[in-house]
């Protein structure tokens, strides 16, 4: 399995990511969504943020996928709670960068997801580890969903 070529640190806090995935489920009510797989693996994500004044308020996100896809959307939502729009999507880009072997000026604001830089090594595994952040930036892309068919009341 490729994963055990992985430093062992980057693959234990991996694979507590891929068991224990943060953020895993869906929101009560949600402003942007979007559903997206990759079809050379099988996975899929459905993803589910919030926004708020310009910040990421809540996400969360659904579906199946193998371990590395699992994990990386773990590690996306976890750093990108909280984040404005403009630095998600930047984060985005450096995410994608960095798995295509690019250098990254900024690879420490990508928090655990930095430990995905193992995948450049397996080109197969990279759609896996950019699946989560393609659905951000998709998700944030989307219009809002209109909130008054999900029961949610403005105050
Ligand atoms: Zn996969």
């Amino acid at each position: 399995m490729a994963l055990s070529k992985l430093d062992n640190l980057y693959r234990q806090i991996i694979m507590d990511h891929s068991s224990h995935p943060h953020h895993k489920g869906t929101l009560p009510q949600s402003q942007h969504q979007i559903e997206l797989n990759n079809p050379t693996c099988g996975d899929v994500i459905h993803l589910e943020v919030n926004t708020e004044d310009g910040l990421i308020k809540d996400i969360a996100f659904d579906g199946h996928g193998c371990s590395i896809s699992t994990a990386s959307a773990s590690m996306m939502t976890d750093v990108i709670l909280g984040k404005t729009i403009e630095e998600a999507k930047a984060m985005s880009d450096d995410f994608s960068e960095m798995v295509q072997g690019n250098e990254v000026a900024n690879i420490d604001r990508l928090g655990d997801a930095a430990m995905l830089n193992g995948v450049t090594k397996f080109p197969a595994r990279v759609k896996c580890a950019t699946l989560a952040w393609k659905a951000l930036d998709k998700a944030l892309d989307n219009p809002e969903k209109g909130m008054a068919d999900t029961g949610f009341v403005k105050h």
